[in-house]
């Protein structure tokens, strides 16, 4: 599969725009910046952002062993998947596969890029079913979400790997709960399969849901075509250096991932004494899905009680399905005692 001939035409020819600064990025050397019209009285932002944003990645590329031409920083995944479809799919004729229950988001972003999608539904344990996608033709981009949003599990690595091998297109692999599985992240499989793209996110384990920024790695062949279509100043100041004094507090991170994981542990046992609640899914994620009685019915007693939760029921195979994000020790213990104070 050649990847270049799966990018659009107008990308493929088109010139990125080049800001005045691209080239001298290199810091502190005396320089005399009169090129971009910026205020030139320092209140810590009053320059444009790094286009490239050379620091945080030089981070990240210790932290995934990974070069830096593997990365595409965005205002969030949320950028990123737009510019996946962007750079990939005709609007009005190219089409894209989803596997519902599944992110919202892909089939949003298809919208407005006029693009089709095909939706393949996950099998009743939430497995992707494998004939069923490879069997549709001229799809562009396959989206994969493991762990799945709102189901929690992750995909099983030989489906995953049977999809990378055989699909004909770019495969989107969105890792954005990757923190909280024991499931390996398919990052260092990037180089075996030219066609995966893998999204991840610091909005949820890294708690920086605020600042908005999202990572796409893939082959550097792909990260230059989506870099060509990336507005210039995508990642703000604010976000750069805030992102940078939270990789340096690792530790920190590590240690909120871990109570939040055993938090998870903890409501599961408590939720099983909850005699509304009929199942309770698998979760590699910081959430956890369970199926209810009436979930409307429950999802506005919630609501009385000042607690907001995800009501999933019209999501496809999630009937009476309630997702639950987990928080604090206090908090899930507030989520508990409402939970026993409703039954
Ligand atoms: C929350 C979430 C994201 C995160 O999107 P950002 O734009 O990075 O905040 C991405 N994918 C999935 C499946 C999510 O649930």
């Amino acid at each position: 599969m050649k990847i270049l001939e799966l990018v659009r035409n107008n990308v493929k020819e088109l010139k990125p725009y080049a800001s005045a600064r691209d080239e001298y990025q290199d810091g502190l050397n005396n320089k005399l910046f009169l090129d971009a019209n910026e205020n030139p009285f320092d209140n810590g932002v009053n320059r444009y952002p790094d286009p490239q944003q050379s620091q945080v990645k030089s981070e990240l590329s210790k932290i995934k062993n990974l070069s830096t031409n593997n990365m595409l920083l965005g205002n969030g995944s949320d950028e990123i998947l737009d510019l996946i479809f962007r750079a990939f799919c005709e609007p009005n004729k190219d089409r894209v596969i989803t596997l519902p229950p599944t992110y919202g988001m892909y089939q949003v972003l298809a919208n407005i890029n006029a693009v089709e999608v095909v939706e393949v539904p996950l099998s009743n344990t939430f497995q992707p079913r494998i004939d069923k996608i490879l069997e549709v033709t001229n799809a562009k981009i396959l989206f994969l979400c493991s762990p799945n949003n709102p189901s929690g599990n992750c995909f099983a690595v030989s489906d995953v790997e049977k999809l990378l091998k055989n699909f004909q297109g770019i495969v989107v692999l969105d890792e954005a709960y990757i923190d909280f599985s024991e499931q390996k992240s398919w990052l260092n499989k990037l180089d075996e399969f030219p066609n995966l793209i893998i999204t991840q996110t610091f909005s949820k384990a890294y708690g920086l849901a605020g600042i908005r920024l999202g990572i796409g790695y893939a082959s550097t062949e792909i990260i230059s075509v989506l870099n060509k279509i990336k507005p210039p100043y995508n990642v703000n100041s604010l976000t750069q250096q805030s992102v940078l004094d939270r990789l340096k507090n690792r530790k920190e991170v590590a240690f909120e991932i871990q109570q939040i994981k055993a938090e998870r542990e903890n409501l599961i046992i408590e939720l099983q004494a909850i005699s509304f609640i009929s199942k309770i899914y698998h979760s590699d994620a910081n959430f956890i899905l369970v199926k209810v009685d009436d979930a409307n019915f429950r999802y506005q007693q919630f609501i009385e009680k000042g607690i907001v939760i995800r009501n999933r029921t019209n999501q496809l195979g999630c009937k009476n399905c309630l997702r639950l994000t987990l928080g604090t020790k206090a908090e899930n213990t507030r989520l508990i005692n409402t939970l026993k104070a409703i039954q």
